[in-house]
């Protein structure tokens, strides 16, 4: 698509229901942009809760086939799936980096990520197996068998158009459920391509349904009495309202929310090799990951080398159009994302903090449409001020200097959100003091992005995950299956 195209020259996009691309039944369209550029690239229909009937209806006539498919002959859907994400990898990187904004090597890491998915869930055939055990009194046997749910209903944010999809369909699919799932609006096209490499794979229709939308959406698949199990990612304040409702309507549901991370700096960490983890954490995706950094915690006298190495960081990052080469931090997702981050920084002087790098000044001038903010450091942050406790989702990081690890540990545990924390060490006593009393979920040491693979369970605590079981790995599994114990005697 040329880049200077006009919206009207932009498609509608289509959903996927029943193994056909159709017309949604919508009266307005979302806008999908290129953030680096600004230009209209798609245009995603606001489906209504017909749509999601259609699609539930699609993924109801196409279950008793498919949970009777063999779990090996499921899985080979997914090996051809794999083996199409592999052959158009590049490919699917830059549909990742053009609607997202993302650098290229981040989009492909995303992507690797995604596959990863896949290739766990291609292990359904030892993965999904029961327990059993005879005479268990005389005569008499019991086996638990794995059994799939029905329909099963995933919905995404914006930031991984890739990668988070992937943490629901492929688990969702080998173990026999169909699926229907809602990408976010603003990044909708990733997700069309998946589904078009699914349609050559010899996956039945019905079995995976795309349902393009935003908030009707959600509430009719949290509504309709059709869909057994929700999948959510996003915000906390939509995940704890899609836990209420879905829950509320009678279905199983994994509500991943939003995150406020603090990075603890110890005074025996080995800063030289640690800071360009650490500026990782908080920079890349510009700020736009439920695991990024978010407050710099550096433990009695490390705080100034740590800041001052902070600040050299941040000021050595290549701001601009994450599909050019030598680019290190790309745009954020939006105008009005943008302006949102800006404005947590105003507040963040008004509050008080010392501001040591301003994003708000960043320019990139072959770029003068995009929505770029650079990164910014702030120094003195206390856990009152907006930016000390606000998500941000943008590359905003806040130094919060405390005497202790005690201090520090508090400062985590006050706080609602509970998704990953990391400390920066080389004490194992003090690693081992914070793992245990951190509140998130997932625990870095040395780690600046403490993300599981993809065959371990991924997902915080408190406000930042309703639920009980997490997304892929075993948890996966169990998520999308129900236990069934049979206890037979044969005369
Ligand atoms: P969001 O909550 O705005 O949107 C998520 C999804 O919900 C989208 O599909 C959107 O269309 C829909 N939605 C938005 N508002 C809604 C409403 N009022 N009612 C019903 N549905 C609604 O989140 P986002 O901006 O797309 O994504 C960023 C957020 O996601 C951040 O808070 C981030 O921390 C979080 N996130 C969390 C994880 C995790 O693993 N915990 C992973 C990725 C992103």
């Amino acid at each position: 698509m040329p880049e200077a195209a006009s919206r009207a020259e932009v498609n509608v996009l289509d959903n996927f229901i029943g193994g056909r691309w159709v017309p949604a039944h919508a009266t307005e369209v979302f806008d999908v942009h290129n953030p680096a550029v600004g230009d209209v690239i798609g245009r995603t229909p606001l489906s209504s809760a017909v749509d999601v009937d259609a699609a539930v209806r699609a993924a109801t006539v196409a279950f008793p086939a498919w949970r009777d498919t063999p779990v090996n002959t499921r899985a080979q859907v997914l090996y051809k799936f794999k083996a199409l994400l592999e052959r158009h990898f590049e490919d699917m990187a830059r549909i990742v980096t053009t609607e997202h904004g993302k650098t290229l090597d981040e989009a492909r890491g995303s992507v690797r990520r995604a596959i990863e998915c896949v290739e766990v869930a291609c292990g359904a055939p030892s993965l999904m197996q029961g327990t059993g055990l005879e005479d268990i009194s005389a005569g008499i046997d019991c086996h638990v068998v794995r059994q799939p749910l029905g329909v099963v209903a995933a919905i995404a944010p914006f930031n991984f158009p890739a990668m988070v999809p992937m943490w629901f369909l492929p688990f969702a699919i080998v173990t026999g459920n169909t699926f229907v799932l809602k990408p976010s609006e603003q990044v909708p096209l990733t997700q069309r391509k998946m589904v078009e490499f699914l349609q050559q794979c010899d996956l039945p229709p019905g079995v995976v349904n795309l349902v393009n939308g935003g908030r009707d959406v959600v509430e009719a698949i949290c509504d309709h009495p059709g869909i057994r199990a929700v999948s959510f990612v996003g915000s906390t304040a939509v995940a704890k309202q899609v836990y209420q409702r879905a829950t509320h309507a009678g279905k199983r549901v994994q509500a991943l929310g939003g995150a406020k991370n603090f990075i603890v700096v110890m005074p025996d960490a080995d800063l030289e090799r640690s800071v360009g983890l650490i500026a990782e954490s908080f920079y890349g995706c510009a700020g736009e990951r439920c695991l990024a950094g978010s407050i710099l915690v550096p433990v009695g006298e490390v705080h100034h080398e740590a800041r001052d190495r902070m600040v050299r960081a941040a000021k050595a990052l290549s701001v601009g159009d994450g599909a050019q080469p030598g680019v290190t931090m790309g745009p954020v997702i939006s105008a009005k994302h943008r302006d949102r981050v800006i404005r947590y920084i105003e507040q963040g002087v008004s509050e008080g903090a010392r501001l040591l790098v301003d994003g708000r000044k960043t320019k990139v001038p072959d770029r003068p449409n995009g929505y770029f903010v650079g990164p910014s450091v702030f120094d003195e942050v206390s856990p009152s001020m907006a930016i000390g406790h606000e998500e941000i989702f943008g590359p905003v990081a806040s130094i919060c200097p405390v005497k202790t690890i005690e201090e520090a540990i508090a400062l985590m545990q006050a706080h609602p959100n509970a998704n990953a924390t990391s400390i920066f060490t080389s004490s194992g006593k003090a690693a081992r003091e914070f793992a245990k009393h951190a509140t998130a979920s997932m625990v870095g040491v040395n780690i600046g992005v403490a993300a599981p693979m993809a065959y371990f369970p991924f997902g915080g605590a408190r406000d930042s995950f309703f639920g009980d079981l997490k997304a892929h790995g075993r948890d996966g599994i169990e998520f999308y299956t129900d236990k069934k114990v049979t206890i037979s005697r044969w005369f």
